[in-house]
């Protein structure tokens, strides 16, 4: 009689190694290990990352996010169609103004590149779930997520009426969720109380509500336009080095009144996720960033990775980690791959 490190008891019956536990028998065809998988993504759960700017007929590539686009409302309505069909049923939408203002009032502008790409997409697919994403810094000429003060700090509560604003607008257009991602404190009851009184008892939101001041939203400030032109925004968003602090804003959205509680970035923060799902009674979405898309892009371009496989394995860990849902600019490559196109 042996033992064998790690394992269960190892007897020898007549020759025989016997093993009481042997994991590898459910993973013997592909039926069975279908049968045992713990975790299965659902193109459902996805969320598309969208960009709109002023104007008709435009479709301006972006560099570097491979594959993704700014879109005027009228070509945004086809790339939702397209995703659509392929599956996706929840876009969230980033607008591009024209003009910047230190305050950023452009945000909320009823005929703004995202009231009007709310409107189209409303008009032409009524079912989709269309969020957007609302924050100051694509509309402010500095760059930040809030209004600045004289010595250069980033006003908090002067801020918050300026982004209920904004959410009101969004919703008179007919969002279905707004998603405050400025981190301002106290930004999910200011919005909802503003929807509340203007009769939006309906409109959801969508808090950013750990959204850390990550090095992974490179691409996305080419994209949307919105580096700070001075400093960085540690003094809102949260340090990447604390899980705690996520369970404790977490817990301050949900009390406010956030439908749906957001992680961001997604894959460096596997752990904060899996802690909001546990913590938490509130669908956790998971916002796989332009940096992890920028990455496997760039190395599948360079033939280091293998695409397909990468980008499932990826999102698969993130519902894994406990997303319910997933906002992905992979959505519709995802999409096509889970029905086996
Ligand atoms: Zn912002």
């Amino acid at each position: 009689m042996s033992k064998l490190l790690g394992r269960t008891e190892e007897t020898d019956i007549g020759g025989v190694t016997w093993l009481r536990e042997r994991p590898r028998r459910l993973r013997r065809t592909a039926a069975l290990r279908e049968l045992v998988t713990e975790t299965r993504l659902d193109a459902r759960q996805f969320i598309y990352p969208m960009f709109v700017v002023p104007g008709a007929g435009q479709c301006q590539e972006i560099e570097a996010l491979p594959g993704q686009s700014r879109w005027s409302p009228d070509l945004l309505v086809q790339e939702a169609e397209r995703a659509w069909h392929d599956g996706v049923r929840a876009v969230l939408l980033f607008g591009i103004p024209e003009h910047k203002d230190p305050e950023g009032r452009e945000a909320a502008n009823p005929k703004g590149p995202a009231q009007q790409g709310v409107r189209a997409l409303k008009q032409a697919l009524p079912e989709l779930v269309v969020i957007t994403d609302v924050c100051l810094c694509g509309y402010t000429t500095h760059g930040h997520c809030g209004v600045i003060g004289e010595g250069g700090e980033i006003l908090n509560d002067p801020t918050l009426e300026l982004l209920a604003k904004a959410a009101l607008s969004h919703a008179e257009a007919g969002a279905d969720l707004v998603a405050p991602s400025d981190m301002m404190d106290g930004r999910v009851a200011a919005i909802r109380q503003t929807l509340d009184r203007a009769g939006f008892s309906n409109t959801g939101i969508m808090g950013y509500t750990a959204k850390y001041a990550s090095a992974f939203y490179g691409p996305f400030r080419e994209a949307a336009e919105s580096a700070p032109q001075f400093g960085d925004r540690r003094s809102y968003q949260m340090a990447p080095p604390n899980r705690r602090e996520a369970l404790r804003e977490a817990r301050l959205d949900a009390e406010e009144g956030a439908d749906i509680i957001m992680v961001k970035p997604a894959l460096p923060y596997l752990d904060v996720i899996s802690d909001v799902r546990a913590a938490l009674d509130r669908p956790v979405a998971a916002y796989n960033v332009s940096g992890e898309y920028a990455m496997v892009k760039a190395a599948v371009a360079r033939g280091w990775l293998e695409e397909r496989a990468v980008v499932l394995e990826v999102l698969t860990s993130i519902s894994r980690a406990g997303a319910d849902l997933i906002l992905t600019y992979h959505a519709r490559e995802a999409a096509r791959w889970l029905r086996g196109e």
